[in-house]
């Protein structure tokens, strides 16, 4: 479907169709985002969902939309219980570190701040409340000390993640916080709690929340009871946003979301980047292997969220060189002399790439399409600037052009090095160029040729020294990258 004009269009898993948008109060998109579990630090494949969120709303604020973002920060569960009380320290102490360096890095990847960053274990009653009024309608049990949600009660189970919940077993109970796909099972609202562990006491006993009440709270809380769009990526959507759904819209009779929006993940080797898996990188790890926040950025929102995004290496040197890309480019626009008057022919150029930026995003965010349009037009704007056809007056709407499309981007600033610092990373120092990296790597390749072996030796080693590491290929080809 194609939009029309000035429309945003965006695929939603309920009707796992692409929908206009329309909020249900003009001019302001209301937006819950499930956020981070704080038991250890995020990954890259978080960052790409909560990047694809940041894209979202940006463009969506280029469109003149206001925006109002609730995130929750999950900050109890059972691995925070357990691992908190294997620490001996309070739970809100054990997860600090990891609130704080969640902020730290979402800051470091030019991730706004949502209009409100909610702690679960701040909303406690709100959740007891919700569990309340469940209870009043007759569709929850308890057992012992625990509560449930009787799923055979809500008929429309299923309806977003099109799970079949016939063969589903009732009064079977799951309790723990994570479990696996097909575990359709009556879901924990209460958990009494075991010997030792943390637990609140309440008008429905002792305990902690399970995970699902705790969204489903929050967002009717702050955004109401239909809220305009809902976001997470797709592990999310069964159980825990089809719990959600029927928590919600059992409690209120209403529809609890008009869109789904649920963003594919980041692999690697094959395999969903996981903290289970094991096979998952931090920020952290990245940067202290000399990669920047600019370039991960750009390599997250690069793939449209919709497609699964295969994580490697060489992805992230490719990001870099476009990133610098985009910089040179406006720093170009800011340094160079042209010759005197306007030309026409670029605004027009412009223009089209305004247009063409946007209906990129405004079609299901598709970042590639609204990154190819700028990168077209940074191609025919530099080849115009050296064929000395564009013209003084061009260069403040070029740039005033590369600035709205970093107001989604954000890739521009240059502040690295600056955000590194705040994380007490020590900024690596100047790689070569990746023109040079690869003028040593031809003049290598000649050595080798020629049975130079002590010249291509010394090559190696020079670049060795400047952090890039070779790899020879059987086929006779040559890979680098940074060490
Ligand atoms: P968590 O901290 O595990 O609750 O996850 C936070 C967010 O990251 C959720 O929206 C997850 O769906 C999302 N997520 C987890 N793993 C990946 C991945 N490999 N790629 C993309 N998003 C992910
Ligand atoms: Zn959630």
């Amino acid at each position: 479907m194609a939009a029309k004009l000035n429309e945003i269009i965006l695929h939603n898993t309920l009707s796992n169709r692409v929908e206009p948008l329309a909020p249900i109060h003009p001019g302001e998109v209301r937006i819950y985002t499930c956020g981070p579990t704080v038991y250890s630090f995020a990954h890259i494949g978080n960052f790409r969902t909560f990047i694809f969120q940041d894209v979202l709303r940006r463009f969506f604020r280029l469109r003149g939309l206001r925006v109002l973002q609730v995130m929750n920060i999950t900050d109890v569960d059972d691995r925070i219980i357990h691992n908190a009380a294997a620490a001996s320290v309070p739970i809100r102490e054990y997860t600090e570190k990891y609130v704080r360096a969640f902020l730290e890095d979402i800051d470091a990847l030019h991730i706004e701040m949502p209009e409100e960053l909610v702690r679960a274990t701040d909303h406690i009653d709100d959740m007891v409340t919700l569990i309340e009024k469940l209870q009043a309608k007759g569709l929850t049990y308890s057992s012992d000390g625990s509560v449930y949600f009787r799923i055979s009660k809500f008929p429309d189970y299923g309806k977003l993640s099109k799970i079949d919940v016939s063969g589903m077993q009732a009064g079977a109970r799951v309790d723990v916080d994570q479990y696996e796909k097909d575990d359709a099972r009556d879901f924990a609202l209460w958990k009494s709690p075991k010997p030792g562990e943390h637990f609140w006491e309440t008008r429905i006993g002792m305990g902690r929340p399970g995970w699902h009440i705790e969204c489903s709270a929050m967002a009717m809380k702050y955004l109401g009871d239909t809220i305009d769009i809902h976001t997470g990526g797709v592990d999310l959507a069964f159980p825990h946003h089809e719990n959600e759904i029927a928590q919600s819209e059992s409690a209120t009779g209403r529809p609890f979301v008009r869109m789904w929006l649920h963003s594919e993940h980041l692999i690697i080797n094959g395999q969903k980047m996981s903290k289970s898996l094991g096979n998952f990188y931090t920020l952290r790890d990245l940067f202290a292997k000399g990669y920047k926040p600019s370039t991960i950025r750009f390599l997250l929102l690069s793939v449209p969220y919709r497609r699964q995004l295969n994580f490697t290496e060489d992805g992230l040197v490719q990001a870099k060189n476009s990133v610098e890309r985009l910089r040179n480019f406006v720093a170009r626009l800011k340094a160079e002399q042209f010759a005197a008057g306007s030309n026409p022919e670029i605004e027009k150029r412009i223009e089209k790439a305004e247009g063409e930026f946007d209906a990129g995003l405004a079609d299901d965010v598709n970042t590639a399409r609204a990154l190819a349009a700028i990168f077209d037009l940074v191609r025919d704007v530099n080849a115009a600037m050296d064929r000395r056809e564009f013209l003084q007056q061009n260069a403040p709407r070029t740039v005033a052009a590369m600035e709205k499309f970093d107001s989604v981007l954000a890739l521009l600033v240059d502040d690295d090095d600056e955000k590194l610092r705040l994380l007490g990373i020590a900024p690596r120092k100047p790689q070569l160029p990746v023109s040079q990296i690869e003028g040593l790597i031809e003049e290598r390749n000649a050595a080798r040729r020629s049975r130079d072996f002590k010249r291509s030796d010394e090559i190696r080693q020079q670049l060795s020294d400047s952090g890039i590491l070779l790899e020879d290929s059987k086929d006779g080809s040559v890979r680098w990258k940074y060490k």
